[in-house]
């Protein structure tokens, strides 16, 4: 086996389930084994690594190459957890192979763009070619649910020119996506039994009025601003929750509002345009209120990183002769990274359409390549 292959082997073997919000219990939770992993080999590589804790059993890992002289900074980054394993028809810590194929949680998504990104910096780190660029090896946590290890990354020193993001692309250059954030929206009322409703205020009833004006401004964003790669930015309401039984009149009804921006939307300026969109729907005695902001990512703009996407593109062509620079509709770490001022595209091996799937699987060759070719750019850059 490859040394690219066994690394993936490795991660894909050690469980590092995001929760995502749910009471998942178990082993196999949290990042803290790719984590303890990666560790070891960074320290193997005798390589300067530090944690970042994000929460218990939960640290990001980031390694330097620390090469000599006036060199620019490369920084990679790659996510530790994976979704969870409801459903799938794989042994999904097996990290079996078969015709080419690594099959397990996360093979895709992305420890196979993770396992490219190892075996490239040990390479450099062991090789050092005097044209080669410094490397910052970043392996994040909470990507899958709210991202609080980019967040925390990009809070700290980062002195990077330019950044690569492992998520599936198959080997093609993303440059644009969108953002998103999400909040609550609630209503409340007064209980009481409901064989006397009228003595009550139904918050469920109130909800419904909101909601019409919801799916109102939602038609209104639709039909506004658009982005010429991204199209418009849009609005869905995807969970409800409210009321405890059928004979008590509900005093409070919730439901997550999940927006998608575009570039130039402030993820904190989405729930305040709703309200106040709403102040105008609504008749002022209906009660409701937004929560903060629980999840936030800006979209991705593809101009900063005009320069990467071209170079990153020579070293594709370099190895599989043509590639292609494309906007994608999901969200990634590139987002948070570029809003702190470092230039940043989305990279690496696998297809998306199989990342999160009852049988992920990741071409063995793929991470072989998105490795090489990250090997080469590093040394053009
Ligand atoms: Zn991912």
């Amino acid at each position: 086996m490859t040394p690219v292959a066994q690394l993936l082997q490795d991660l894909v073997a050690l469980p590092s389930v995001n929760p995502m919000g749910r009471a998942l219990q178990g082993d196999h939770i949290y990042e803290h084994r790719v984590t303890d992993y990666l560790e070891r080999f960074f320290r193997a590589l005798g390589v300067r690594h530090e944690r970042q804790t994000i929460a218990p059993r939960r640290d990001n890992i980031i390694a330097y190459s620390d090469l000599a002289g006036p060199r620019r900074t490369l920084l990679l980054e790659a996510h530790q957890d994976t979704v969870p394993t409801d459903n799938m028809v794989i042994k999904p810590f097996a990290a079996a192979i078969e015709e080419g194929r690594l099959y397990g949680r996360g093979a895709c998504d992305v420890k196979g763009g993770m396992a490219a990104m190892l075996a490239a910096f040990a390479r450099l780190v062991r090789q050092r070619p005097a044209s080669a660029v410094n490397v910052i090896m970043a392996c994040t946590v909470d990507e899958e649910h709210t991202f609080l290890g980019v967040q925390r990354l990009v809070k700290g020193k980062l002195a990077a020119d330019m950044a690569i993001v492992a998520e599936p692309t198959q080997l093609q250059i993303v440059h644009a996506h969108k953002g998103v954030v999400r909040w609550h929206v609630q209503t409340t009322g007064r209980a009481c039994h409901s064989s006397q409703p009228e003595r009550g205020i139904n918050a469920i009833y109130r909800m419904g009025r909101v909601l019409a004006a919801i799916e109102e401004y939602a038609q209104v964003l639709r039909a506004g601003k658009t982005d010429p790669l991204l199209g418009p930015a849009t609005l869905s309401v995807g969970r409800i929750e409210g009321g405890s039984s059928a004979n008590t009149v509900p005093d409070s009804c919730r439901i997550e509002v999940d927006r998608r921006l575009i570039p130039g939307e402030d993820p904190l300026d989405a729930p305040k345009e709703l309200l106040r969109f709403l102040k105008q729907k609504c008749p002022p005695d209906l009660d409701f209120s937004c929560s903060d902001p629980w999840l936030r990512a800006p979209a991705l703009s593809p101009g900063p990183s005009a320069e990467l996407a071209a170079g990153l593109g020579k070293a594709v062509d370099s190895l599989r002769g043509r590639h292609q620079v494309m906007a994608v509709p999901y969200g990634t770490d590139a987002s948070t990274i570029a809003e702190a001022g470092i230039p940043a595209v989305v990279f690496g091996p696998g297809d998306i359409a199989r990342a999160h799937t009852v049988d992920e699987w990741v071409p063995l060759d793929e991470v072989e390549q998105a490795s090489e070719i990250l090997y080469r750019f590093a040394c053009t850059a």
